[in-house]
């Protein structure tokens, strides 16, 4: 008799398995035998292919009732966390929220010994308290429980109870169904092993994914060799990093001793914003110490703030269109450089530790790629007028040169000087012919093309190199210059002019001596002719 009795008395099967008794009646023995080794055979096969714990409680009882009809079946889970059962499965029942607590008692002790039980004794004393109790419990209509166990690990409870055909489960049925719950158990394990990596999987996953992106961040940086196109390369990656709205990128420049805006992105108005990064408009610049920018500046520490408005950090400027932001840091041997600032997460969620975390390991490669690109840039300008200095112009016109020749391009050369300049000095002084000169610069470099290059020559001499364009269109272009720059209004000062010689290759000449040669030739026939014209070599 199984231990603990059943509400049936339950029949025991002998098979002999030794061989030595061949009857009729033996082989008979020997055929279901086979039968059920096929049967165990399967599930095994079935239960072995599933990865998700609902599928295999499905195959489980599948499983025991395509060999044993039985009228009520269930299947529990055990939680660790809740240290319940809860209701997974049932073949009866409507109830699927039912859980139970289970962690001492009776009952609790007899599933430890895993090991199939039956529930209800013969007698009408309850053999276990709990689930005489529970009316859910009895509502299960169970006449055995077995345990779900694995490596001492309790993973859950099946629970049958009468056959369709009235018969009494014996040895053979309850070891079939132990057979099942200890597979199903093993293939849970699994699950939760399986479910586990995964996880552990997707979160390495995104630590590699993070990596790469940083990887690549930083190969492109070092390819990237102009300031500006630089700064707009690393914010476009801040901002998308972060998934935020818009972002801008402060400098600190120690001539003024203020942070400012050195490029902007995602701003709605397009127009302005090109304004601002072409420096035609300047944003408001913080001191150290002065709104967030400011602080982060000064603490050498990110800051990140999800609800902007009201928080005495922040200044009006930023506020007004900002409802969350994250600042981190430029550092650079212990020197703050700058810092970089997103502005509103994307779908209107916060800015949390791991975006910060994305952030600096941003910015402190854009913090040594910017330092060696405004290394560069004050190498090869002018420091007065920030255009190119004359050496790097010649550098840069031989290359042109070269693919020139190459590619069977052409190309052309202007000089230009400012007419008079000398009266200004003596008129203004030399501080303001400074001034002037600069705005002569500025005026020159924003009249050009983005491909075009052009470098201060001399005191008050430019010179200028189109590429890829010949004589009559770099004519054009010169005239549009000199007409523009006569029409620049200076406070207070006379108007200017400007003088413009052009030479083109190959018409001109085949190399850089006498290109600039002979489009200072025309330059000063341009000066003899009465000043402010284009003459063409
Ligand atoms: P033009 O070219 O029309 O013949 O007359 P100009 O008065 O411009 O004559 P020139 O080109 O010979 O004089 C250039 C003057 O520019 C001489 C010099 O004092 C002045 N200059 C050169 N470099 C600077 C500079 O960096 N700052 C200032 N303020 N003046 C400069
Ligand atoms: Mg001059
Ligand atoms: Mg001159």
């Amino acid at each position: 008799m199984i231990a603990g009795g059943g509400r049936k008395n339950l029949k025991l099967e002998h098979i002999p398995m030794d061989g030595s008794m061949v009857s009729n009646e033996n082989i008979e023995i020997l055929k279901k035998r086979i039968d059920e080794l096929e049967s165990l055979l399967k599930v095994d096969q079935v239960l072995s292919s599933i990865l998700e714990p609902m599928e295999i409680y499905s195959a489980m009882a599948e499983l025991v009732q395509e060999k044993l009809e039985i009228r009520h079946l269930t299947i529990f889970e055990y939680q660790q966390h809740t240290e319940q059962f809860g209701l997974v499965y049932s073949n009866d029942l409507d109830e699927s929220t039912f859980a139970f607590k289970a962690n001492d008692g009776r009952l609790w002790q007899q599933i430890l010994k895993n090991e199939p039980f039956p529930v209800n004794g013969d007698t009408d004393a309850p053999l276990y308290s709990e689930f005489h109790e529970n009316e859910m419990l009895r509502k299960l209509n169970s006449d055995f429980w077995i345990p779900l166990i694995t490596r001492d690990r309790i993973m859950g409870l099946l629970t049958v109870g009468e056959k369709v055909d009235g018969q009494p489960y014996d040895y053979v049925d309850l070891g079939y169904i132990k057979h099942i719950a200890d597979f199903s158990s093993i293939c849970l394990e699994t699950c939760n092993i399986n479910a586990q990596r995964q996880t552990e999987k997707k979160e390495l996953d995104k630590i590699l994914q993070n990596l790469s992106l940083l990887y690549n961040i930083g190969k492109a940086m070092t390819y990237i060799s102009d300031l500006k196109n630089l700064l707009k390369y690393i914010l476009g990656q801040a901002i998308e990093v972060t998934k935020a709205e818009k972002g801008s990128i402060m400098l600190y420049d120690p001539a003024i001793g203020q942070l400012s805006v050195s490029i902007i992105e995602g701003l709605e108005d397009e127009e302005y914003q090109e304004k601002i990064n072409n420096k035609q408009i300047a944003c408001k610049s913080f001191k150290p110490g002065e709104g967030v920018a400011g602080s982060v500046f000064q603490k050498a520490e990110p800051i990140i703030l999800n609800e902007t408005k009201g928080d005495d950090q922040f200044v009006e400027a930023e506020s007004s269109f900002a409802h969350s932001i994250a600042c981190i840091p430029m550092v650079v041997y212990n020197e703050v450089i700058g810092v970089i600032n997103v502005t509103n997460k994307r779908k209107g969620v916060h800015f949390t530790e791991v975006d910060v975390e994305m952030l600096k390991a941003i910015s402190d490669q854009a913090a040594v790629a910017i330092s060696k690109a405004q290394f560069r840039e004050m190498a090869v300008t002018d420091f007065l007028t920030g255009l190119y200095i004359r050496r790097y112009f010649m550098v840069k016109l031989q290359d042109e040169l070269i693919r020139a020749e190459r590619y069977n391009k052409v190309l052309s050369v202007a000089m230009a000087d400012i007419d008079r300049f000398k009266s200004i000095n003596d008129k203004y002084g030399h501080a303001t012919g400074d001034e002037v000169l600069k705005a002569a610069s500025h005026f020159l470099r924003e009249n050009l093309r983005q491909a075009d290059i052009i470098a201060r020559y001399g005191g008050e001499e430019f010179v200028i190199f189109f590429p890829e364009t010949d004589k009559k269109s770099a004519s054009i272009l010169a005239e549009r210059l000199r007409d523009g720059f006569s029409k620049i209004k200076l406070d207070n000062l006379p108007q200017l002019s400007i003088s413009i010689g052009v030479a083109s290759y190959p018409d001109d000449g085949n190399d850089i001596q006498s290109l600039i040669h002979n489009a200072d030739a025309a330059m000063y026939t341009a000066k003899q002719e009465g000043r402010n014209r284009v003459v063409m070599f």
